[in-house]
């Protein structure tokens, strides 16, 4: 990061680049269980949910090619190893050991409500303070919103389909 660049940001770069860093680990393991959830996904509306699910991942995985960016221009390392993933991420991962749709979407659906919370959180820490990562978080925190609405929506339309 330049000298003006250093000079401009109120708050600890230090402290900025952890709670990045967390983020990111929550991306490549949201990233992965949709990656892997729609290839073992089974049940009705399959096709629509493995579509979905795809379109995810891909989301997923441009939110932590993000904030690595970000990451090394505010002078810090993205985590280089995945070992790191799960002891820095706030959302977690769930295994999608189950394969019916439904249960898949609601595993989906719950890290998409902690991605919100997470992403929410983060968008107060720098406010007024960092106007570039405020920009960025916003931007990732639209998508989020929209993946759990998204998740939501199939939701309902199999149960419907479960009526008829
Ligand atoms: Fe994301
Ligand atoms: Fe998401
Ligand atoms: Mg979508």
């Amino acid at each position: 990061m330049g000298t003006r660049a250093r000079e401009i940001l109120g708050i600890d770069p230090a402290q900025l680049i952890e709670e990045l860093n967390k983020a990111f680990a929550d991306e490549w393991l949201a990233y992965y269980q949709y990656w892997v959830g729609a290839r073992v996904v089974t049940g009705p509306m399959r096709g629509a949910v493995e579509a979905e699910l795809n379109q995810h991942a891909a989301d997923e995985l441009r939110h932590a090619e993000i904030l690595a960016r970000r990451i090394i221009q505010l002078g810090g390392e993205p985590l280089l190893s995945p070992d790191q993933w799960s002891s820095a991420t706030n959302c977690g991962y769930e295994s999608p050991t189950d394969p019916d749709v439904s249960v898949i979407l609601e595993q989906n659906v719950k890290g998409e409500r902690c991605a919100i919370d997470t992403y929410s959180r983060l968008l107060k820490l720098v406010e007024a303070k960092d106007p570039v990562t405020y920009g960025m978080v916003l931007s990732i925190l639209q998508d989020e919103i929209e993946h759990e609405d998204d998740l939501e929506s199939l939701l309902r339309d199999l149960e419907t389909a479960r009526k008829k």
